[in-house]
């Protein structure tokens, strides 16, 4: 395991279905990929969208839009 005084909490409050991934728990490994990719992490989707696993800015934008007209 990588060294994070931050896993076990950050994986308590992780709700990616995204089972292979290493970076899950480690939150600054996490944005820091999907940054990169013009992307949020799943956190920021609701548990149904999370799924989809399209974790694009526009795809937020739109969740957001929708949510609030
Ligand atoms: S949001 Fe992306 S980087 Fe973060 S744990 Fe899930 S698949 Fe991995």
């Amino acid at each position: 395991m990588k060294d994070c005084k931050n896993y076990r909490k950050n994986l308590e409050n992780c709700n990616c279905t995204y089972e292979p991934c290493s970076k899950k728990g480690y939150c600054c490994e996490c944005i820091a990929y999907h940054r990169a990719r013009g992307e949020l992490p799943a956190c920021y989707f609701p548990d149904e969208f999370e799924r989809t696993y399209d974790r694009s800015i526009q795809a937020f934008v739109k969740l957001f839009m929708s949510k609030n007209n």
